[in-house]
């Protein structure tokens, strides 16, 4: 992603405001015309002759010695022909002088008024700049063809403006990220062979939408399914679509189309789809920036506009799906997501092999070692960490790298992070595993609650430290009384394991806390499942005004909102209680988990429910564990549970 583009800086200012120097170019131009063609008619004026400025007096003693032959006079200065007609005198006309006349015709010399500009000067002169501003107009557009690779008001050579390219990369080079890999797999295939799936009347997803930090290979994972299948690759920033013109965005998605569907089979990749595709209805944007939303709906329009039989697919990446307009997510559009996560330590060894295996590396060097150092840090900085080994041992003249030079290079590496604090501390990552493990058992141990799919302390790009993902029973539209219950548990039980096996709270909970708080007010209030309030609705939700959300109105008494938050408080604490005691019932258990989250940084459910039943059994408890479940897909929503606060403010634009 654009983020180590370095290229993106060479950019002089001319080039990032193209229409400030157009126009200090073109005032610069008309001022020097100006004086160009300014008085005296110049020397545009009469070409052909040689011209002499004289004095008014020499004039008059031309005319009595009858000198010139014909004298034209104008608004401001007089030309008077010589008598051999090679030469022109030109002088300024000494107002309220009448002397000249009568010696002109006392002299029997022709003379004549003439207006001071002719059609030449008069047409060059609008003529001339104007189509040196076109020039520069033109010169700008091409420029800007390039630097965008795209089209500017479809001028000229509408075709080939978007660029392809025929990828050489392979899944071998995408290293860590299987489960990704494994999801564009199919993509792939039908790339390969779409008359296959056409025959057969399968539909094949048209938007796929790659979900990761910064720098874990989204832009190298696309590369290499076009690689793989073998078909071209068109590449676009959706940010370079609103940089330029009013009205360019729109027109280079149709070209991008056009060009990608003349070409397919073949892969569209929108990289920072966020750009162009951010929710339309964020108050933030009121007022509305025209040229996006003119060019997201130019690509919500070709997406809707090509069958599912045409082999265009179409990826996209962005670290921040949940900003996306839901428009972009419909059916049809991108209606599928692939998480592209930052490695775990397995992860992270095999991408270190795959940089390592064109640079010389000494046999002292140990891969675990340094994956080991790098947690937190993405594909990107562990190609950066390979190579920059490459140059310190290169500029101390060693035939190797070695263990010292990887050192050397994590430790800056790690320095330039700290900064950005993307990487947790050893204090940190202990709670955030103990905080994990607390959702997971009550996931886990929870009638109704939903199973855990992966647990993880690796830091998300996003906001979340760690995170737990779990797994949806079955497309759900409601839920059950109970599971709401469950669903409180689970989030409480993040908080409690930090009370429990660090001795004290966090901040890390805030996100839970707060959805925990709501789940139950939405069971008081909205769904009727409260004794206080019994089937009474205290809160409606309205379609404000201007469309932008909802907009709650209260109808209940202060005597009811007091008995709520009394009702919401006691039942947090009693369920808190619980999920207090089944922490501790299940000590050894978590310690487990910890222990493994440690080494692995990422487990699986499977993992979990493996600890959980064989310390069950060991103690002969009778198990809480519901262990029938079988392959269901991960849902892709992060249980954005320890939250760094600060991280989501300063991500917010
Ligand atoms: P993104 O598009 O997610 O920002 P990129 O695909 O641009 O990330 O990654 C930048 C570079 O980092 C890649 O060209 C590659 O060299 C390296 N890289 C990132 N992720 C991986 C990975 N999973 N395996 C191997 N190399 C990676
Ligand atoms: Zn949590």
């Amino acid at each position: 992603m654009a983020n180590n583009d370095n290229n993106k800086d060479n950019n002089n200012f001319f080039n990032k405001n193209p229409l400030i120097t157009f126009a200090i170019l073109s005032v610069v131009i008309i001022g020097v015309f100006k004086i160009l063609v300014g008085t005296n008619g110049g020397a545009l004026g009469n070409a052909s002759k040689r011209t002499e400025q004289v004095s008014y007096s020499k004039l008059k003693s031309l005319v009595n010695s009858k000198s010139v032959s014909k004298v034209e006079i104008g608004q401001s200065y007089i030309k008077a022909t010589g008598s051999n007609g090679a030469i022109i005198y030109t002088t300024r006309i000494v107002k309220g002088d009448t002397k000249l006349v009568e010696a002109l015709d006392t002299q029997g010399i022709e003379y004549q008024g003439f207006s001071e500009t002719n059609w030449f000067t008069e047409m060059f002169g609008w003529l001339f700049p104007f189509l040196l501003i076109i020039g520069i107009w033109m010169f700008f557009a091409g420029r800007m063809q390039k630097s965008m690779g795209g089209g500017l008001l479809g001028m000229g050579n509408s075709k080939k403006m978007v660029n392809s390219e025929k990828p050489d990369t392979k899944f071998d080079d995408v290293a860590g990220v299987e489960e990704a890999k494994e999801e564009v797999q199919e993509i792939v295939d039908f790339l390969k062979y779409p008359a296959r799936y056409v025959e057969i009347g399968a539909k094949i997803p048209k938007g796929v939408l790659l979900v990761g930090s910064p720098g874990t290979g989204k832009t190298l994972l696309a590369k290499a399914v076009a690689g793989e299948a073998d078909v071209p690759f068109f590449s676009v920033t959706g940010s370079s679509f609103i940089e330029m013109f009013v009205g360019v965005g729109a027109a280079r998605v149709r070209d991008l189309f056009e060009q990608a569907k003349k070409d397919a089979p073949s892969i569209i990749f929108i990289d920072e789809i966020d750009a162009i595709g951010k929710s339309r209805a964020n108050g933030a944007n009121m007022g509305g920036n025209d040229e996006r939303e003119q060019t997201l709906n130019q690509l919500l329009a070709e997406m809707d506009g090509f069958g599912t039989n045409t082999p265009v697919i179409i990826l996209a990446a962005t670290n921040r799906p949940e900003i996306l307009d839901q428009a972009l997510l419909r059916p049809g559009r991108f209606d599928r997501q692939v998480l592209v996560d930052k490695p775990d330590f397995e992860g992270r060894v095999k991408i270190l092999k795959v940089h390592m295996k064109n640079v010389k590396m000494d046999g002292d060097v140990d891969v675990e070692e340094v994956a080991r150092l790098t947690a937190g840090l993405t594909g990107a900085d562990l190609a950066n960490i390979v190579n920059e080994g490459a140059l310190l041992a290169g500029r101390k003249s060693q035939k190797t790298v070695k263990q010292k030079d990887l050192f050397e290079s994590v430790e800056r590496a790690l320095a330039g992070l700290a900064k950005k604090s993307r990487r947790i501390n050893p204090k940190e990552k202990k709670i955030v595993a103990y905080h994990e493990s607390g959702h997971a058992l009550l996931a886990e141990t929870t009638v109704g609650a939903k199973k855990v799919s992966k647990v993880s302390i690796v830091p998300r790009g996003l906001a979340a430290l760690g995170y737990t993902l779990n797994k949806p029973e079955e497309n759900r539209f409601m839920m059950q009384r109970h599971e709401m219950w469950a669903e409180v548990d689970v989030l409480l039980g993040g908080r409690a394991a930090e009370e429990v096996f660090i001795g004290e709270i966090s901040t890390g909970a805030g996100n839970d806390l707060e959805r925990a708080t709501d789940i139950i007010k939405s069971m008081v209030q909205t769904y009727g499942m409260s004794d206080i309030a019994g089937l009474m609705v205290l809160e409606k939700s309205r379609q404000s005004f201007l469309g932008g959300g909802q907009q709650a109105t209260r109808e209940y008494s202060d005597k009811m909102a007091e008995n709520m938050d009394e009702f919401i408080k006691s039942s947090l604490q009693e369920h808190y209680e619980v999920v207090v005691a089944r922490l501790e019932e299940y000590r050894d258990a978590i310690e487990d988990m910890v222990a493994l989250l440690y080494k692995k940084e990422n487990i699986t459910g499977d993992e979990v429910r493996e600890i959980l039943i064989s310390f069950e059994k060991k103690n002969n408890m009778e198990s809480k564990v519901d262990n029938t479940l079988d392959e269901i897909t991960e849902e892709l929503k992060v249980d954005a549970s320890m939250i760094d606060k600060s991280q989501v403010e300063s991500d917010e634009d």
